[in-house]
């Protein structure tokens, strides 16, 4: 895909209107003339087309995977374990890095939540977990899905910073301390965009012998990772964001305490051997992936990523920024108009920056209201509300919610102009 094509990357609107026509709100903007604009991408991405064309060329052969001796059960195993190898080039993953495929990132953290908490109560002795007093180390901006996991953990703690900078220097603190095993950080706030520098934070967290987890929801679908080059241990994301169906997710990492720790499902798939006491686990990404997979999920995260592979990084970049900065330009011209920002210096430090996220609240409107009004009249799908980040929320002074537009891959100019459009209408007009 060129920059030519980035805007047009997109399925049609033709099926989306269908579908909501069936008992939704149809969103008929301009006596139904004019296209719904979704910036609200960061939520779940539409997918792109040639997501719905593979979905569309696999979907008559799905079957049982690894079990069936059929044709159809061949083909579904090849995709399935093909879409494992699509993944870790994707992520640029190690040799040897397990690939599991999951329902979406929340999942993913469970999953090696899970892990690291059973090897942790086996006395922190087992596979690399060498310290019993293990603490899992997180930030206070994380998603919930990066948040409760770890706070289930008997020994934690959280990191709040009001510059990337000041953060860093908190989490190298706490890593001096001694006591961590793992830091789990977002790789882009969800609520602002923010990106973090995770290879500074993976070469700290190594430095004092921890490992690094990072949740790549956001992140994922707008910058290359490298997970490899540049040291993270574990990354997760979801294929609902990344242009791809609900329902897939990924974990990639290190194998050994995922080999080792907890599986997290129990049941068909996962075991070497079964009594009916007892149970001999098997290792490999099989352990955590029991029960029949979602293999078209999985395949179709995996032909996501081979499209994202293929944009030119340039391109994709000056698009994405492109288009953040008009949105910001325009919401900020307006007056009455509050961009939020989680760092001082993210667009200075390096490794950091922005994804194509926008978080702002309207003077005098409840964020719930005001995205209601900019659907119902403006055609602009915009998220309201705490964004799964409830600490983050509070500490930016806004426990009633917020806006947020964001942005990717198929979004256009003429999309930050109706929202821009949209608010301006509210603040001249009301409700
Ligand atoms: N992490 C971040 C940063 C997110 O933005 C999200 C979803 O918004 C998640 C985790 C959870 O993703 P999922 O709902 O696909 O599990």
């Amino acid at each position: 895909m060129t920059s030519a094509t980035l805007e047009k990357a997109r399925i049609s609107d033709a099926p989306l209107l269908s579908v909501v026509g069936r008992g939704l709100a149809a969103p008929l903007i301009h006596g139904g003339t004019a296209r719904y604009v979704n910036l609200d991408y960061a939520a779940s991405a539409p997918a792109v087309e040639e997501v719905a064309a593979h979905l569309s060329e696999v979907l008559p052969y799905y079957a049982s995977v690894h079990r069936g001796a059929g044709f159809a059960s061949q083909v579904s195993t090849s995709l399935y374990e093909n879409a494992r190898q699509t993944v870790a080039d994707f992520v640029g993953a190690r040799p040897g890095d397990a690939v599991i495929f999951t329902r979406n990132t929340t999942d993913s953290l469970n999953l090696l939540a899970g892990c690291v908490e059973s090897l942790l109560a086996a006395h922190g002795h087992r596979e690399g977990v060498s310290n019993e007093h293990g603490e899992v180390l997180y930030l206070d901006i994380e998603h919930h899905a990066n948040l409760l996991p770890w706070q289930a953990l008997p020994h934690r703690t959280v990191v709040a910073g009001h510059t990337v900078e000041s953060t860093l220097h908190r989490v190298e603190t706490q890593l001096r301390a001694g006591n961590v095993v793992l830091l789990a950080v977002t790789g882009a706030s969800n609520v602002t965009g923010e990106v973090l520098p995770v290879a500074e934070l993976a070469a700290l967290a190594h430095r004092h012998g921890a490992r690094i987890v990072v949740d790549a929801a956001q992140l994922a679908p707008h910058r290359r990772l490298d997970i490899a080059r540049d040291g993270i241990d574990y990354v997760a994301f979801s294929g609902h964001k990344l242009y791809a169906p609900f329902g897939a997710g990924v974990l990639v990492g290190r194998p050994d305490w995922l080999d080792a720790g907890r599986p997290h499902l129990a049941g068909g798939g996962a075991v070497k051997d079964v009594r009916l006491e007892s149970v001999r686990w098997t290792g490999g990404p099989a352990r955590h992936e029991a029960g029949s997979p979602n293999v078209l999920g999985a395949a179709t995260l995996a032909k996501a990523t081979e499209v994202l592979a293929a944009l030119d990084p340039e391109d994709w970049h000056a698009h994405e920024q492109g288009l953040r900065a008009h949105l910001v330009a325009g919401l900020e011209a307006l007056g009455g108009v509050t961009v939020h920002q989680l760092f001082a210096d993210s667009s200075t430090y390096p490794g950091s920056g922005t994804i194509g996220v926008v978080n702002f609240s309207v003077e005098g409107y409840d964020a719930g209201l005001a995205a209601a009004y900019l659907s119902a009249e403006h055609g602009v799908g915009v998220r309201d509300g705490k964004f799964c980040a409830h600490p983050l929320l509070r500490r930016l002074g806004l426990a009633s919610g917020s806006l947020r537009a964001s942005v990717g891959v198929g979004s256009r100019r003429e999309d930050a102009d109706r929202l821009v459009a949209g608010v301006a209408a509210l603040l001249r007009d009301g409700l």
